[in-house]
Protein backbone atom coordinates (compact mmCIF):
# COMPACT_ATOMS: atom_id res chain seq x y z
CA UNK A 1 0.00 0.00 0.00
CA UNK A 2 1.38 3.55 -0.63
CA UNK A 3 1.17 6.14 1.49
CA UNK A 4 -1.67 8.25 0.26
CA UNK A 5 -3.79 5.48 -0.15
CA UNK A 6 -2.34 4.47 3.78
CA UNK A 7 -3.72 7.97 4.99
CA UNK A 8 -7.00 7.66 3.04
CA UNK A 9 -7.44 4.21 4.80
CA UNK A 10 -6.54 5.32 8.00
CA UNK A 11 -8.88 8.25 7.91
CA UNK A 12 -12.00 5.44 7.00
CA UNK A 13 -10.94 3.87 10.20
CA UNK A 14 -11.16 7.02 12.11
CA UNK A 15 -14.20 7.64 10.69
CA UNK A 16 -15.56 4.25 11.26
CA UNK A 17 -14.49 4.58 14.83
CA UNK A 18 -16.37 7.76 15.73
CA UNK A 19 -19.67 6.24 13.99
CA UNK A 20 -18.82 2.78 16.12
CA UNK A 21 -18.85 4.53 19.14
CA UNK A 22 -21.89 6.75 18.11
CA UNK A 23 -24.09 3.98 17.31
CA UNK A 24 -23.30 1.88 20.58
CA UNK A 25 -26.40 2.79 22.70
CA UNK A 26 -28.54 1.05 20.05
CA UNK A 27 -26.67 -1.93 19.51
CA UNK A 28 -27.00 -5.07 21.63
CA UNK A 29 -24.25 -5.11 23.97
CA UNK A 30 -23.35 -8.89 23.51
CA UNK A 31 -24.03 -9.94 20.45
CA UNK A 32 -26.74 -12.74 19.75
CA UNK A 33 -24.85 -15.05 17.42
CA UNK A 34 -23.93 -18.83 18.11
CA UNK A 35 -20.19 -20.07 18.35
CA UNK A 36 -18.95 -20.82 14.90
CA UNK A 37 -20.71 -18.75 12.99
CA UNK A 38 -18.01 -16.30 12.38
CA UNK A 39 -15.72 -18.98 11.86
CA UNK A 40 -18.51 -20.07 8.95
CA UNK A 41 -18.30 -16.55 7.19
CA UNK A 42 -14.14 -16.79 6.61
CA UNK A 43 -11.94 -17.81 3.97
CA UNK A 44 -10.80 -21.19 5.49
CA UNK A 45 -6.97 -20.55 4.14
CA UNK A 46 -5.26 -17.42 3.33
CA UNK A 47 -5.62 -15.75 -0.31
CA UNK A 48 -2.12 -16.44 -2.42
CA UNK A 49 -3.17 -12.88 -4.28
CA UNK A 50 -3.33 -9.66 -2.29
CA UNK A 51 -7.04 -8.30 -2.29
CA UNK A 52 -8.21 -4.87 -2.34
CA UNK A 53 -8.31 -3.01 1.00
CA UNK A 54 -11.72 -2.32 0.42
CA UNK A 55 -12.77 -5.58 -0.09
CA UNK A 56 -11.05 -6.31 3.21
CA UNK A 57 -12.50 -3.12 4.29
CA UNK A 58 -16.06 -4.44 4.08
CA UNK A 59 -15.75 -7.49 5.28
CA UNK A 60 -14.62 -6.48 8.56
CA UNK A 61 -17.76 -4.15 8.83
CA UNK A 62 -19.69 -7.21 7.70
CA UNK A 63 -18.68 -9.84 9.44
CA UNK A 64 -16.77 -8.99 12.48
CA UNK A 65 -17.70 -5.55 13.90
CA UNK A 66 -21.32 -6.99 14.87
CA UNK A 67 -19.96 -10.05 16.22
CA UNK A 68 -17.67 -8.52 18.68
CA UNK A 69 -19.17 -7.51 22.05
CA UNK A 70 -18.84 -4.02 22.66
CA UNK A 71 -16.89 -3.20 25.43
CA UNK A 72 -17.13 0.47 25.12
CA UNK A 73 -20.79 0.45 25.62
CA UNK A 74 -22.32 2.66 28.21
CA UNK A 75 -24.49 -0.71 29.20
CA UNK A 76 -21.71 -2.82 29.95
CA UNK A 77 -21.70 -3.83 33.38
CA UNK A 78 -19.98 -7.41 33.17
CA UNK A 79 -16.53 -7.78 34.54
CA UNK A 80 -14.99 -4.99 35.03
CA UNK A 81 -14.65 -2.19 32.66
CA UNK A 82 -12.13 -2.11 29.55
CA UNK A 83 -12.65 1.88 28.53
CA UNK A 84 -10.39 3.09 25.76
CA UNK A 85 -11.97 7.08 25.29
CA UNK A 86 -11.23 8.36 22.30
CA UNK A 87 -7.69 10.35 23.16
CA UNK A 88 -6.19 6.92 24.05
CA UNK A 89 -7.52 5.69 20.76
CA UNK A 90 -6.16 8.34 18.97
CA UNK A 91 -2.61 7.92 20.83
CA UNK A 92 -2.88 4.11 19.47
CA UNK A 93 -2.84 4.88 16.68
CA UNK A 94 -0.04 6.89 16.44
CA UNK A 95 1.69 4.23 18.70
CA UNK A 96 0.72 1.69 15.24
CA UNK A 97 2.09 3.93 12.62
CA UNK A 98 5.64 4.31 14.52
CA UNK A 99 5.74 0.39 15.69
CA UNK A 100 8.33 0.82 17.78
CA UNK A 101 9.67 -2.13 20.07
CA UNK A 102 10.26 -0.72 22.83
CA UNK A 103 12.83 -3.57 25.14
CA UNK A 104 15.91 -0.90 25.22
CA UNK A 105 16.08 2.74 25.77
CA UNK A 106 18.09 3.08 22.60
CA UNK A 107 15.33 0.76 21.07
CA UNK A 108 12.91 3.95 21.79
CA UNK A 109 14.02 6.45 23.72
CA UNK A 110 11.40 8.52 24.14
CA UNK A 111 8.89 5.78 24.86
CA UNK A 112 11.05 4.91 27.66
CA UNK A 113 11.67 8.00 29.00
CA UNK A 114 7.91 9.03 28.44
CA UNK A 115 7.05 5.67 30.57
CA UNK A 116 9.28 6.64 33.46
CA UNK A 117 7.13 9.82 33.44
CA UNK A 118 3.43 8.21 33.03
CA UNK A 119 4.78 6.29 36.32
CA UNK A 120 5.67 8.86 38.41
CA UNK A 121 2.58 10.76 37.14
CA UNK A 122 0.42 8.04 38.51
CA UNK A 123 3.00 7.16 41.45
CA UNK A 124 1.98 11.04 42.67
CA UNK A 125 -1.50 11.17 41.48
CA UNK A 126 -2.06 7.81 43.66
CA UNK A 127 -0.48 8.94 46.27
CA UNK A 128 2.36 6.84 46.64
CA UNK A 129 5.66 7.59 48.45
CA UNK A 130 8.46 8.94 46.27
CA UNK A 131 11.08 5.74 45.93
CA UNK A 132 8.38 3.73 44.29
CA UNK A 133 9.68 3.24 40.32
CA UNK A 134 7.92 1.37 37.60
CA UNK A 135 6.96 -0.49 34.20
CA UNK A 136 4.28 -0.66 32.16
CA UNK A 137 3.09 -4.76 31.59
CA UNK A 138 0.77 -5.83 29.41
CA UNK A 139 -1.39 -6.10 32.03
CA UNK A 140 -1.83 -7.57 35.54
CA UNK A 141 -1.09 -10.91 35.41
CA UNK A 142 2.15 -10.43 34.01
CA UNK A 143 2.51 -7.81 36.74
CA UNK A 144 1.54 -10.05 39.28
CA UNK A 145 4.07 -12.93 37.83
CA UNK A 146 6.95 -10.82 37.63
CA UNK A 147 6.25 -9.88 41.15
CA UNK A 148 5.76 -14.00 41.97
CA UNK A 149 9.34 -14.46 40.15
CA UNK A 150 11.03 -11.90 42.59
CA UNK A 151 9.15 -13.32 45.36
CA UNK A 152 10.78 -16.34 44.58
CA UNK A 153 14.46 -15.10 43.92
CA UNK A 154 14.75 -13.13 46.77
CA UNK A 155 13.22 -15.72 49.08
CA UNK A 156 16.24 -18.19 47.18
CA UNK A 157 18.93 -15.27 47.82
CA UNK A 158 18.74 -15.05 43.73
CA UNK A 159 19.94 -18.84 43.11
CA UNK A 160 16.76 -20.74 41.85
CA UNK A 161 16.89 -19.52 38.28
CA UNK A 162 20.55 -20.94 38.15
CA UNK A 163 19.64 -23.99 40.24
CA UNK A 164 16.30 -24.47 39.84
CA UNK A 165 13.77 -25.33 43.02
CA UNK A 166 13.88 -28.98 42.86
CA UNK A 167 15.93 -30.05 45.98
CA UNK A 168 15.88 -26.24 47.54
CA UNK A 169 13.75 -25.27 50.32
CA UNK A 170 9.74 -25.39 50.00
CA UNK A 171 8.91 -22.13 49.30
CA UNK A 172 5.38 -20.65 50.49
CA UNK A 173 3.16 -17.92 49.35
CA UNK A 174 -0.25 -16.52 51.07
CA UNK A 175 -3.32 -14.59 49.64
CA UNK A 176 -7.26 -15.41 50.43
CA UNK A 177 -9.19 -17.38 48.23
CA UNK A 178 -10.72 -14.05 46.97
CA UNK A 179 -7.74 -13.41 44.90
CA UNK A 180 -7.42 -13.14 40.85
CA UNK A 181 -6.83 -16.55 38.96
CA UNK A 182 -3.64 -14.31 38.21
CA UNK A 183 -2.21 -14.85 41.22
CA UNK A 184 -2.71 -18.91 40.82
CA UNK A 185 -1.14 -18.96 37.47
CA UNK A 186 2.04 -16.92 38.37
CA UNK A 187 2.35 -19.71 41.49
CA UNK A 188 2.07 -22.18 38.33
CA UNK A 189 4.37 -20.64 36.13
CA UNK A 190 7.29 -19.63 38.86
CA UNK A 191 7.36 -23.33 39.51
CA UNK A 192 6.49 -22.97 42.99
CA UNK A 193 3.59 -25.07 43.23
CA UNK A 194 0.21 -24.72 43.91
CA UNK A 195 0.46 -26.87 46.85
CA UNK A 196 2.63 -23.87 48.32
CA UNK A 197 -0.40 -20.91 47.93
CA UNK A 198 -1.91 -21.31 51.30
CA UNK A 199 -5.28 -19.89 51.97
CA UNK A 200 -5.48 -16.90 54.23
CA UNK A 201 -9.39 -17.21 55.89
CA UNK A 202 -11.67 -13.64 55.20
CA UNK A 203 -13.52 -12.12 57.55
CA UNK A 204 -15.75 -9.07 57.92
CA UNK A 205 -17.91 -7.15 55.39
CA UNK A 206 -14.78 -6.68 53.14
CA UNK A 207 -14.47 -10.37 52.78
CA UNK A 208 -10.86 -9.03 53.46
CA UNK A 209 -7.93 -11.75 54.42
CA UNK A 210 -7.43 -12.19 58.42
CA UNK A 211 -3.92 -11.04 59.35
CA UNK A 212 -4.08 -12.71 62.59
CA UNK A 213 -4.50 -16.12 60.88
CA UNK A 214 -1.82 -15.04 58.47
CA UNK A 215 0.12 -14.94 61.14
CA UNK A 216 -0.45 -18.31 62.70
CA UNK A 217 -0.23 -19.65 59.03
CA UNK A 218 3.33 -18.41 58.65
CA UNK A 219 4.44 -19.48 62.43
CA UNK A 220 3.12 -23.08 61.58
CA UNK A 221 5.19 -23.14 58.17
CA UNK A 222 8.09 -22.12 59.88
CA UNK A 223 7.58 -25.09 62.52
CA UNK A 224 7.27 -27.41 59.53
CA UNK A 225 10.06 -26.33 57.79
CA UNK A 226 8.76 -24.97 55.15
CA UNK A 227 10.18 -21.34 53.87
CA UNK A 228 7.97 -18.51 52.93
CA UNK A 229 8.57 -16.14 50.18
CA UNK A 230 5.67 -13.70 50.23
CA UNK A 231 2.12 -12.61 50.99
CA UNK A 232 -0.34 -11.48 47.87
CA UNK A 233 -2.75 -8.82 49.00
CA UNK A 234 -5.93 -7.97 47.31
CA UNK A 235 -7.33 -4.17 47.03
CA UNK A 236 -10.91 -5.11 44.79
CA UNK A 237 -10.51 -8.57 43.94
CA UNK A 238 -12.85 -9.45 40.79
CA UNK A 239 -15.55 -11.34 42.21
CA UNK A 240 -17.25 -9.15 44.87
CA UNK A 241 -14.33 -6.30 45.64
CA UNK A 242 -12.89 -8.43 48.45
CA UNK A 243 -10.38 -6.11 49.96
CA UNK A 244 -7.73 -6.76 52.74
CA UNK A 245 -6.40 -4.90 55.30
CA UNK A 246 -3.19 -3.72 53.79
CA UNK A 247 -1.25 -2.16 56.85
CA UNK A 248 -2.19 -5.22 59.43
CA UNK A 249 -0.76 -7.90 56.63
CA UNK A 250 2.23 -5.82 55.92
CA UNK A 251 2.87 -5.91 59.29
CA UNK A 252 3.00 -9.18 60.02
CA UNK A 253 4.69 -10.05 56.34
CA UNK A 254 7.56 -7.93 57.61
CA UNK A 255 8.51 -9.67 60.93
CA UNK A 256 9.26 -12.55 58.73
CA UNK A 257 11.08 -10.45 55.71
CA UNK A 258 8.21 -11.37 53.22
CA UNK A 259 7.48 -9.72 49.74
CA UNK A 260 4.36 -8.38 49.53
CA UNK A 261 2.16 -7.69 46.77
CA UNK A 262 -0.49 -5.73 45.88
CA UNK A 263 -3.27 -6.70 43.56
CA UNK A 264 -5.45 -3.55 42.93
CA UNK A 265 -5.80 -4.24 39.09
CA UNK A 266 -9.50 -3.00 39.25
CA UNK A 267 -9.78 -0.25 42.44
CA UNK A 268 -6.33 1.13 42.15
CA UNK A 269 -7.85 3.71 39.85
CA UNK A 270 -10.34 4.64 42.64
CA UNK A 271 -7.45 5.65 45.16
CA UNK A 272 -6.94 8.75 42.60
CA UNK A 273 -9.73 9.97 44.95
CA UNK A 274 -8.18 10.74 47.90
CA UNK A 275 -11.03 10.19 50.62
CA UNK A 276 -11.46 6.77 49.15
CA UNK A 277 -7.32 6.05 50.44
CA UNK A 278 -8.02 4.52 53.51
CA UNK A 279 -9.33 1.12 51.53
CA UNK A 280 -5.84 0.66 50.84
CA UNK A 281 -4.34 2.08 54.16
CA UNK A 282 -0.84 0.88 54.69
CA UNK A 283 -0.06 1.16 51.17
CA UNK A 284 3.56 3.07 51.33
CA UNK A 285 4.93 -0.11 52.93
CA UNK A 286 4.58 -2.46 50.12
CA UNK A 287 7.49 -3.74 48.01
CA UNK A 288 4.47 -4.59 44.91
CA UNK A 289 1.50 -2.97 43.65
CA UNK A 290 -0.41 -3.30 40.21
CA UNK A 291 -3.12 -1.73 38.98
CA UNK A 292 -4.73 -2.60 35.07
CA UNK A 293 -4.84 0.95 33.76
CA UNK A 294 -6.82 -0.73 30.75
CA UNK A 295 -9.55 -0.87 33.50
CA UNK A 296 -11.17 1.90 34.87
CA UNK A 297 -8.72 4.38 34.16
CA UNK A 298 -9.34 4.12 30.92
CA UNK A 299 -5.37 3.66 28.84
CA UNK A 300 -6.49 1.32 26.26
CA UNK A 301 -6.01 -2.53 26.00
CA UNK A 302 -2.65 -3.62 27.47
CA UNK A 303 -1.34 -0.98 30.29
CA UNK A 304 -0.67 -2.67 33.19
CA UNK A 305 1.04 -0.65 35.64
CA UNK A 306 3.65 -2.22 38.03
CA UNK A 307 5.06 -0.13 41.00
CA UNK A 308 8.06 -1.38 42.84
CA UNK A 309 9.87 -0.51 45.77
CA UNK A 310 13.28 -2.04 44.91
CA UNK A 311 13.62 -2.03 40.95
CA UNK A 312 16.99 -3.71 41.51
CA UNK A 313 15.65 -7.05 43.35
CA UNK A 314 13.05 -7.31 40.17
CA UNK A 315 16.37 -6.83 37.64
CA UNK A 316 17.75 -9.10 39.69
CA UNK A 317 14.99 -12.01 39.12
CA UNK A 318 14.04 -10.90 35.44
CA UNK A 319 16.98 -9.39 33.56
CA UNK A 320 19.21 -11.62 31.28
CA UNK A 321 22.08 -9.94 29.58
CA UNK A 322 23.22 -11.00 25.88
CA UNK A 323 25.54 -8.95 24.35
CA UNK A 324 23.30 -7.97 21.17
CA UNK A 325 21.27 -6.62 24.18
CA UNK A 326 23.87 -4.75 25.02
CA UNK A 327 24.04 -0.65 24.25
CA UNK A 328 27.98 -0.18 24.00
CA UNK A 329 29.07 2.54 25.77
CA UNK A 330 26.13 3.61 27.59
CA UNK A 331 25.58 2.24 31.66
CA UNK A 332 22.87 2.66 33.89
CA UNK A 333 20.57 2.86 31.01
CA UNK A 334 16.35 1.84 32.06
CA UNK A 335 15.51 -0.70 29.45
CA UNK A 336 12.26 -1.85 30.65
CA UNK A 337 12.46 -5.52 28.81
CA UNK A 338 14.67 -5.82 32.58
CA UNK A 339 11.70 -4.74 34.32
CA UNK A 340 9.07 -7.81 33.35
CA UNK A 341 8.84 -11.07 31.31
CA UNK A 342 8.23 -9.78 27.82
CA UNK A 343 11.70 -8.61 25.78
CA UNK A 344 9.28 -7.33 22.58
CA UNK A 345 7.26 -4.35 23.89
CA UNK A 346 5.30 -1.83 22.39
CA UNK A 347 4.94 1.90 22.98
CA UNK A 348 2.53 1.92 26.02
CA UNK A 349 3.18 4.79 27.58
CA UNK A 350 1.80 7.09 24.60
CA UNK A 351 -1.99 6.70 25.37
CA UNK A 352 -1.61 7.44 29.24
CA UNK A 353 -0.24 10.76 28.10
CA UNK A 354 -2.69 11.53 25.44
CA UNK A 355 -5.72 9.96 28.43
CA UNK A 356 -4.00 11.85 31.67
CA UNK A 357 -3.57 15.05 29.11
CA UNK A 358 -7.14 15.54 27.97
CA UNK A 359 -8.97 13.96 30.80
CA UNK A 360 -6.57 15.96 33.69
CA UNK A 361 -7.25 13.97 37.06
CA UNK A 362 -10.07 15.52 37.78
CA UNK A 363 -11.52 14.78 35.24
CA UNK A 364 -11.09 10.97 35.80
CA UNK A 365 -11.76 11.51 39.72
CA UNK A 366 -15.04 12.78 38.46
CA UNK A 367 -16.27 9.85 36.72
CA UNK A 368 -15.06 7.91 39.04
CA UNK A 369 -17.05 9.45 42.29
CA UNK A 370 -20.52 9.26 39.34
CA UNK A 371 -19.86 5.49 39.16
CA UNK A 372 -19.84 4.71 42.89
CA UNK A 373 -23.08 7.77 43.38
CA UNK A 374 -24.55 5.86 40.48
CA UNK A 375 -23.69 2.02 41.95
CA UNK A 376 -25.02 3.10 45.46
CA UNK A 377 -28.68 4.25 43.80
CA UNK A 378 -28.12 1.31 42.09
CA UNK A 379 -28.18 -1.07 44.47
CA UNK A 380 -30.41 0.84 47.21
CA UNK A 381 -33.23 0.19 44.61
CA UNK A 382 -32.38 -3.23 44.16
CA UNK A 383 -32.45 -3.56 47.68
CA UNK A 384 -35.91 -2.54 47.97
CA UNK A 385 -36.91 -4.59 45.24
CA UNK A 386 -39.17 -7.91 46.81
CA UNK A 387 -37.56 -10.73 46.01
CA UNK A 388 -33.84 -9.32 44.60
CA UNK A 389 -31.67 -10.22 47.88
CA UNK A 390 -27.96 -8.37 48.09
CA UNK A 391 -25.33 -10.77 48.68
CA UNK A 392 -22.91 -8.34 49.33
CA UNK A 393 -23.25 -4.35 49.46
CA UNK A 394 -21.34 -2.04 47.32
CA UNK A 395 -17.02 -1.85 47.52
CA UNK A 396 -16.48 1.33 45.48
CA UNK A 397 -18.96 0.64 42.13
CA UNK A 398 -19.34 -3.14 42.64
CA UNK A 399 -21.67 -5.11 44.52
CA UNK A 400 -23.95 -8.51 44.32
CA UNK A 401 -26.89 -9.62 44.14
CA UNK A 402 -29.36 -12.52 42.89
CA UNK A 403 -33.40 -13.30 42.35
CA UNK A 404 -34.06 -15.29 45.62
CA UNK A 405 -38.38 -15.93 46.04
CA UNK A 406 -39.02 -17.80 48.58
CA UNK A 407 -40.21 -21.35 47.83
CA UNK A 408 -37.76 -21.59 45.30
CA UNK A 409 -35.81 -24.69 45.62
CA UNK A 410 -32.49 -24.25 43.49
CA UNK A 411 -31.63 -20.74 43.58
CA UNK A 412 -28.43 -21.34 41.74
CA UNK A 413 -30.80 -22.46 38.70
CA UNK A 414 -33.08 -19.89 38.58
CA UNK A 415 -30.17 -16.87 38.83
CA UNK A 416 -28.07 -18.92 35.29
CA UNK A 417 -31.47 -18.83 33.75
CA UNK A 418 -31.86 -15.48 35.31
CA UNK A 419 -27.98 -13.89 33.88
CA UNK A 420 -28.93 -15.63 30.28
CA UNK A 421 -31.93 -13.73 29.47
CA UNK A 422 -30.71 -10.15 31.15
CA UNK A 423 -27.73 -11.09 28.14
CA UNK A 424 -29.42 -12.63 25.85
CA UNK A 425 -32.21 -9.15 26.27
CA UNK A 426 -29.36 -7.25 24.83
CA UNK A 427 -30.23 -3.82 26.69
CA UNK A 428 -27.09 -4.15 29.41
CA UNK A 429 -24.65 -6.91 30.23
CA UNK A 430 -24.03 -8.40 33.65
CA UNK A 431 -21.51 -11.50 34.69
CA UNK A 432 -22.00 -13.63 37.34
CA UNK A 433 -19.88 -14.84 40.53
CA UNK A 434 -19.99 -17.54 42.84
CA UNK A 435 -20.38 -16.36 46.82
CA UNK A 436 -19.89 -19.17 49.38
CA UNK A 437 -21.55 -21.73 46.96
CA UNK A 438 -24.32 -19.05 45.83
CA UNK A 439 -24.15 -18.17 42.27
CA UNK A 440 -25.32 -14.33 41.81
CA UNK A 441 -24.74 -11.27 39.73
CA UNK A 442 -22.30 -8.88 39.51
CA UNK A 443 -23.20 -5.49 38.97
CA UNK A 444 -19.98 -3.18 38.36
CA UNK A 445 -20.36 0.54 36.95
CA UNK A 446 -17.13 1.77 35.25
CA UNK A 447 -17.41 2.55 31.76
CA UNK A 448 -17.09 6.39 30.18
CA UNK A 449 -19.73 6.48 28.34
CA UNK A 450 -22.25 5.54 31.29
CA UNK A 451 -24.58 8.01 31.60
CA UNK A 452 -27.70 8.53 34.80
CA UNK A 453 -30.36 6.90 32.07
CA UNK A 454 -28.09 3.81 31.75
CA UNK A 455 -28.68 3.12 35.10
CA UNK A 456 -32.25 3.59 35.38
CA UNK A 457 -32.47 1.07 32.20
CA UNK A 458 -30.32 -1.60 34.13
CA UNK A 459 -32.78 -1.40 36.84
CA UNK A 460 -35.45 -2.07 34.29
CA UNK A 461 -33.76 -4.58 32.82
CA UNK A 462 -33.03 -6.36 35.96
CA UNK A 463 -36.49 -6.56 37.27
CA UNK A 464 -38.56 -6.55 34.25
CA UNK A 465 -36.44 -10.11 33.51
CA UNK A 466 -36.28 -11.09 36.64
CA UNK A 467 -40.24 -11.31 36.84
CA UNK A 468 -40.17 -13.05 33.28
CA UNK A 469 -37.91 -15.60 34.56
CA UNK A 470 -39.89 -16.35 37.50
CA UNK A 471 -43.16 -17.06 35.47
C1 LIG B 1 -8.69 -8.13 35.77
C2 LIG B 1 -7.94 -8.52 36.97
C3 LIG B 1 -6.67 -9.10 36.86
C4 LIG B 1 -6.06 -9.44 35.53
O1 LIG B 1 -5.76 -8.26 34.89
P1 LIG B 1 -5.19 -8.24 33.40
O2 LIG B 1 -4.74 -6.83 33.29
O3 LIG B 1 -6.33 -8.59 32.52
O4 LIG B 1 -4.09 -9.23 33.32
C5 LIG B 1 -5.96 -9.36 38.02
N1 LIG B 1 -6.49 -9.09 39.22
C6 LIG B 1 -7.71 -8.55 39.38
C7 LIG B 1 -8.23 -8.26 40.75
C8 LIG B 1 -8.48 -8.25 38.25
O5 LIG B 1 -9.70 -7.73 38.40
Amino acid sequence: MNHPDFAHWSEQAARWGARYRATLPEQAVRPNIKPGAVLAKLMPSAPEMGEDMAAIFADFERIIAPAMTHWQHPRFFAYFPANSPAPSVIAEQLSASMAAQCMLWQTSPAATELEMCMIDWMRQALGLPDGFKGALHDGASSATLSAILTMRERALGYTGNRTGLSGGPRLRVYCSAEAHSSVMRAIWFSGIGEDNLVPIPIKGPLRGADAGALATLIADDLAAGYTPAGVVINVGATGSGATDPVAEMVAVARRHDLFTHVDAAWAGTAMLCPELRGLWAGIDDVDSLVISGHKWLGAHPGAGLHFVRSPHDLNLALAAHPTYLDTPGQENLVNFSEWGVQLGRPFRALKLWFLLRSYGLEGIRAMVRQHIKWTNELYARLAATPEIEIVTKPILALFTFRLAPKGVDDLNALNLRLIEAINDGGRIYLTQTNIDGKLVLRMQVGSYSTTAADIDIAFDAITETARRVMN
